[in-house]
């Protein structure tokens, strides 16, 4: 095998342990849309469900929802952003959750009997509905469709003071809901907002990112471990000879002989482009630079001083050389980069 990623189910249970105790053990909605963050739903959902107490699970869309039944999840399937005038059969035959964020679909839902969440946009400016159709939301607190209901942070990473502010905005709304209806779930809390200790009245943690091991946000106190692997080999190793270009655009060109190796991994796996010049794998224990732009499927990096040769493992990443370390680099988040492995990387599931 040249490329696979490997899973570490054990530090996925141990992030969630340790989250669940820090959000004060409210109960937690894992996130699992764009297949478990390019960890793999599937298994992801199930290993969850089989050793932990997980509650429920949130997906994007609902063929995310449909792949998890098929593949034997049984616990409830949010579904967070499918209109459901779009497949509301879907979700009936499936038992999917829809979270609603429009009139037309609210009428579907109570119309067809679909047991749904609804989402409030409490300063997202995303999916909700505003403050201004609160009134008219009034009417649906007492039906016995009405199972929860939740709202989205934008800048929970960074700004504590807007957070807040607008946890109590949420806050106003609940107690409304509450006073006619006990038995709704709320939830709020992404990743970054877990520290805030948001607790009073809220049922759930609704949590992605920080499961399957990267940070949230600079100072996120709760411990992690990167769940994901990932690894190739080596498939030529040769010295190079002086003035000689590396790779396309020839951007690097050797100043003396320079030991090479040609790693079987490029951007169509999922390193990024933006990193060629910028990123150091993992061979044999020692860092080795990447040379020039990354291709395709390639990657060139240095071997001086280091002993290696065909078919050897390299690391892209592991818990040293981490995602968050790699999205620092290439300019972006950690969430771009796992969702970017692509289908071609295979998972291995290591228990
Ligand atoms: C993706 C998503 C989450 C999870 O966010 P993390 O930062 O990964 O914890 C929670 N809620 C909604 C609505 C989302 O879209």
């Amino acid at each position: 095998m040249l490329r696979w990623a490997e899973v570490y189910l054990d530090r996925l249970k141990r992030n969630y342990e340790n989250l669940k105790r820090f959000t004060g053990h409210k109960r937690i909605i894992a996130v699992v849309k764009a297949n478990a963050y390019g960890h793999g739903s599937v298994k992801v959902a199930s290993f969850l469900e089989r050793k932990t107490d997980v509650d429920a699970f949130a997906v994007a869309t609902v063929f995310e929802g449909i792949e998890l039944r098929e593949g034997g999840v049984e616990k409830p399937i949010i579904v967070m952003s499918n209109p459901l005038f779009e497949n509301a059969r879907n979700f009936l035959e499936y038992r999917l959750t829809p979270v609603i964020f429009d009139f037309e679909s609210l009428g579907i839902a109570l119309e067809t009997g679909i047991p749904f969440h609804i989402k409030l946009d409490t300063g997202m400016g995303r999916l909700g509905f505003l403050p201004g159709d609160f009134q008219r939301l009034t009417e649906i607190f007492k039906s016995p469709l009405f199972k929860g209901i939740m709202s989205h942070f934008p800048v929970s990473d960074e700004d504590k003071c807007f957070t807040k502010e607008q946890f109590s905005f949420f806050l106003r709304f609940i107690k409304e809901v509450l006073k006619v209806n006990r038995n709704v779930a709320v939830h709020i809390d992404n990743s970054a907002a877990v520290p805030y200790h948001f607790d009073s009245l809220l049922t759930h943690s609704r949590i992605g990112l920080a499961l399957y091991g990267s940070k949230p946000s600079s100072n996120f106190p709760v411990k992690l471990e990167q769940v994901m692997e990932i690894k190739s080999r080596l498939i030529q190793v040769k010295t190079l000879p002086e003035g000689w270009g590396i790779s396309y655009g020839r951007t690097y060109v050797t100043s003396s002989r320079e030991k090479v190796g040609v790693v079987a991994f490029g951007y169509a796996d999922g390193l990024m482009r933006s990193l060629s010049g910028n990123w150091s794998v993992k061979i044999n224990g020692r860092k080795c630079s990447v040379r020039g732009r990354i291709c395709m499927d390639m990657t060139i990096v240095s071997l001086e001083g280091v002993k290696a040769s065909p078919g050897d493992e390299v690391i892209i990443t592991d818990r040293e050389l981490t995602f968050d370390k790699m999205a620092e680099k290439a300019g972006t988040i950690s969430y771009e980069i796992m969702c970017d492995v692509s289908p071609r990387v295979k998972r291995i599931f290591i228990e």
